[in-house]
C-alpha cells in the first residue's frame, strides 16, 4: 500500500532546503568577498612596497637611461644565462650530485660532458651576446633617443600592465617563434643557418644560444619585436614599449625558460616546466618546434613525441612494477 505524505511536510522540508541553500550562498559571498578585499589589498600594499623600493634603487644606482636601458638589460640577460648556465654545467662536468642523474631526460648522455665541447660552445654563445646582444641593445636606445620614446622610468608600471604586457609578448613570442624554427629547418636555411644549434643531440644547458648568427638574429625578432617600439616611425603605433623592468624580467625570463628547455633534465617536482619537448627535438630535428607545443599540436608536428612520451611512460611502469615484484621476491 502507498503511505501519501502529508503536504505540510512537503512545504516543510523545501523550505528547510531553501534556507540551507540561501545559508551556504551568504557564506561563500561572505567568503570571496573577503577574498576579493584581501586581494585587492595585498595588491596595493605590494604596489606601494615596490615603488618606494624601486625609488631607492634609483637612488642609489641612478637615473641615467642609458645604464638603466642599455647595461641594466645586458645584465638581465648574462645574470640569469651564465648564473643557471654555469651550475647544470657543473653538474654535467662532475656528474654531481648522483641523485640528480636520474632525472637526465637522455640517460648516459653527457656523463660527463665533453669540456672542450663546452668552452667552444660558451665561446660561441659569449661572440652571439657580446657582438649582436649589446650593439643591439645600443642601437634600439639610440633610437629611442631619438624618436622621444623611451618611457619615463621614475614609476614602476603597475602590476596589472606588468602582467598583461608580458603576456602579450609571451602570445608573440610563442607564435613568432614556432614559425621562425620551421623556417629555419627548411632544407634551404637548415645547414646554414640552424644545423650549428643541432650539433648538440642531447644538449646541455649553454647551448640555448649556442647558433649561427643568422640563426641568433632570427630568433631575436619575436623575443624583441613587442618589447621595442616600432622603430620607423618618429611618434607612430608602438607595439608595447614596456617599461624598463618589464624588459629586465621579460628576458631574463627567456633566458632561464632557454636554459631550462637545454638541460638535459626533466625534473618532476610541483608546477616545474618539462624540458621533454625541445629535448626531443635535438634528438630527432623533426618535431616540436614551439615552446608550449600549442601550435604543435595544431599542426600536427607534436605526433612523433606524444608516441615517444606514452612508450617512455609504458617503461617506467613495467620498471617499477619490475622493481617491487624483485622487492616482494
Ligand atoms: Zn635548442
Ligand atoms: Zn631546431
Amino acid at each position: 500500500m502507498e503511505l501519501k505524505q502529508p503536504p505540510g511536510r512537503w512545504i516543510r522540508s523545501s523550505l528547510r532546503f531553501v534556507s540551507a541553500l540561501l545559508f551556504l550562498s551568504a557564506i561563500i559571498y561572505g567568503q570571496s568577498f573577503l577574498i576579493v578585499q584581501c586581494w585587492q589589498q595585498f595588491w596595493i600594499s605590494s604596489s606601494v612596497l615596490f615603488q618606494s623600493q624601486w625609488r631607492k634603487f634609483l637612488q642609489l644606482f641612478g637615473d641615467d637611461d642609458y645604464y638603466l636601458y642599455v647595461w641594466g638589460c645586458v645584465l638581465s640577460i648574462l645574470v640569469p644565462f651564465w648564473g643557471a648556465g654555469s651550475i647544470f654545467v657543473f653538474m654535467d662536468y662532475y656528474s654531481w650530485p648522483k641523485w640528480i642523474l636520474k632525472y637526465k631526460i637522455q640517460p648516459g648522455t653527457n656523463e660527463p660532458v665533453d669540456f672542450r665541447k663546452v668552452i667552444q660552445t660558451a665561446k660561441v654563445v659569449l661572440i652571439n651576446q657580446w657582438f649582436l646582444t649589446v650593439p643591439l641593445l645600443h642601437i634600439n636606445y639610440y633610437v629611442k633617443k631619438m624618436n622621444h620614446t623611451m618611457p619615463d622610468f621614475s614609476e614602476l608600471p603597475t602590476l596589472q600592465r606588468l602582467f598583461f604586457d608580458l603576456a602579450v609578448f609571451l602570445v608573440i613570442d610563442e607564435v613568432g617563434l614556432y614559425y621562425v624554427h620551421r623556417l629555419q629547418h627548411h632544407p634551404k636555411l637548415y645547414a646554414a643557418v640552424h644545423k650549428k644549434h643541432h650539433e648538440w643531440n642531447a644538449p646541455i644547458a649553454i647551448v640555448f644560444t649556442y647558433s649561427t648568427q643568422m640563426e641568433y638574429l632570427m630568433t631575436l625578432l619575436p623575443v624583441n619585436i613587442p618589447a621595442k617600439n616600432c622603430l620607423w616611425f618618429r611618434k607612430g603605433p608602438h607595439i608595447m614599449n614596456p617599461h624598463i623592468v618589464t624588459l629586465w624580467i621579460w628576458y631574463a625570463l627567456v633566458h632561464l625558460r632557454g636554459i631550462k628547455n637545454h638541460s638535459g633534465y626533466h625534473f618532476p617536482w610541483f608546477m616545474w616546466p618539462s624540458a621533454h619537448a625541445h629535448d626531443f627535438h635535438h634528438m630527432t630535428s623533426n618535431s616540436c618546434f614551439g615552446k608550449s607545443l600549442v601550435l604543435d599540436r595544431l599542426h600536427g608536428t607534436d605526433k612523433a613525441f606524444r608516441v615517444y612520451m606514452a612508450r617512455k611512460k609504458e617503461t617506467e611502469e613495467q620498471e617499477r612494477v619490475t622493481q617491487i615484484s624483485n622487492k616482494l621476491k
